[in-house]
């Protein structure tokens, strides 16, 4: 029998009344105030606002100028699990997208050791059945230890529940490789997951080549490293008709030829993240190390590019990309510093913030980019559909916050977005029928 595709621990199904919320659901058309019933941990009524009274044993939950959606997917977080629970694990990342309005999120094998082997996996995975608070997936590595040389055994990772396969933190650079990679993957499904980057290009680079790089004399990283890499991929993808995704975008070059792939019917999809839409080079003028991440954030056109990408549909999802590091790691020297931010917790908010309130693009196209990974990987999407179980966030866009002011529920703090003023609070997360996250002050009317 194949092995499951999600893992977390078991919580307790949920019973609770959400009384005259804004429900928001782009695929099921639905955008108007309603009273929905979750018992069980399904969604068991969705009704006119005010017409459902309150049962035995069912919590009540003030909607009234709330919105409930469906819980966000991440299709690229790093859990750190095994082996860097000092930055993370299970517990604490699945916290931290809870909290951030995630009911899945998918998780990069680029542990230690790297999850290249079917018994590395199952062990991780026996883990997050253990302390994820919402469901995960695992993808396996392309090649051994991700070190770009020998294949792994993909099918032996698929049958262990690998929903697909990544070497992210590095490119596959030998395109032979690569193509036998793709054979395999038609032969045994899942996803090839790729991180586009030439070394070859970005070696002794710290940040995006530009304007910013040399006014500050710091090695930089040129947006064709990513962008003739992910070129060539994508036309490997076409000849090989495998199934391809590119993680994180950051230029305009990649999003012109993913478009073009697209067109030329290939299988490919892409991601992006809130980091990358929102910020520049600019931001990496003070040298401050949460700004420094892999792919670089790149130039003002790059950004524009990429929010024209998640609006038309080239890129067709958010991804954080949740790369937490310690503390004594991120305070060093720029240079010296390693690759990432956090991003769980702030990505709805960010986005709602900058992009949809400014009138960039409209809160219910955020939610589809926001949930598509799901379709991406195969896995069911949320829902807000009777007989569903309940996978919804309830959001106060209201709300106005500052990024961090309270800490984290990730184990790390190293967030790009720390210390911005931000609207839209999660006030609940409930993942696979159960409550998943509460905020603090989000108290309930009766139980
Ligand atoms: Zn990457
Ligand atoms: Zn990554």
């Amino acid at each position: 029998m194949a092995a499951p595709a999600l893992v977390h621990s078991d919580g307790s199904a949920a019973n609770l009344l959400v009384r005259e919320v804004h429900v928001l659901d782009p695929r099921e058309g639905l955008d108007g105030p309603a009273d929905v019933l979750i018992g069980n941990g399904l969604i068991t009524q969705v009704a006119q606002p005010g017409t459902l009274s309150p049962k035995e044993h069912i919590e009540i939950v003030e909607g009234r100028g709330r919105h409930l959606l469906p819980a966000f997917v991440d299709p690229h977080v790093h859990l750190r699990s095994p082996g860097q629970e000092h930055k993370e694990d299970f517990e604490t990342g699945t916290r931290a997208a809870a909290a951030g309005g995630f009911g899945l999120v998918i998780a990069m094998p680029n542990t230690d050791p790297v999850l290249d082997c079917a018994p590395l996996l199952r062990s991780a995975r026996e883990a997050a059945s253990r302390e994820a608070r919402v469901p995960v997936g695992f993808l396996g590595a392309i090649t051994r230890g991700s070190n770009g040389v020998e294949l792994t055994e993909m099918a032996e990772l698929r049958g262990a529940g690998a929903l697909g396969f990544t070497d992210d933190g590095r490119p596959v650079s030998d395109a032979g490789l690569l193509r036998k990679a793709l054979r395999y993957q038609r032969l045994c499904g899942g996803v090839l997951t790729l991180h586009e980057e030439d070394p070859s290009l970005s070696r002794g680079g710290s940040m995006h080549e530009g304007a910013v790089s040399a006014a500050l004399g710091i090695g930089g990283i040129p947006t064709v490293s990513e962008s003739t890499i992910l070129a060539r991929d994508a036309e490997l993808a076409g000849y090989e008709q495998g199934r391809v995704h590119f993680q994180h975008l950051s230029c305009e070059s990649s999003v012109r030829a993913v478009a073009a792939a697209k067109e030329r019917g290939f299988l490919i999809s892409a991601e992006v993240t809130p980091h990358h839409l929102l910020m520049t080079d600019e931001h990496v003028r003070e040298l401050d190390t949460r700004m420094k991440m892999n792919p670089p954030l790149a130039a003002e056109s790059d950004r524009m590019a990429l929010i024209e990408g998640l609006r038309s549909g080239v890129i067709d999802c958010v991804a954080t990309d949740h790369a937490p590091h310690a503390r004594h790691e991120k305070e060093v020297p720029f240079e010296q510093a390693p690759m990432g931010t956090t991003g769980l917790e702030t990505a709805f908010a960010a986005l709602y913030t900058e992009l949809v309130l400014p009138g960039t693009i409209e809160l219910s196209l955020l939610v589809e980019r926001m949930t598509a990974g799901a379709g991406l990987f195969e896995l069911p999407t949320p829902r807000i559909e009777i007989g569903e179980t309940a996978n919804v966030t309830i959001v106060d866009l209201q709300s106005e916050w500052v990024a961090g002011e309270h800490g984290w529920e990730s184990r790390s703090e190293n967030c790009c977005f720390a210390g911005r003023r931000l609207r839209g609070r999660v006030l609940m997360t409930i993942a696979a029928g159960s409550v998943a996250f509460r905020e603090r002050a989000f108290s309930v009317v009766s139980a």
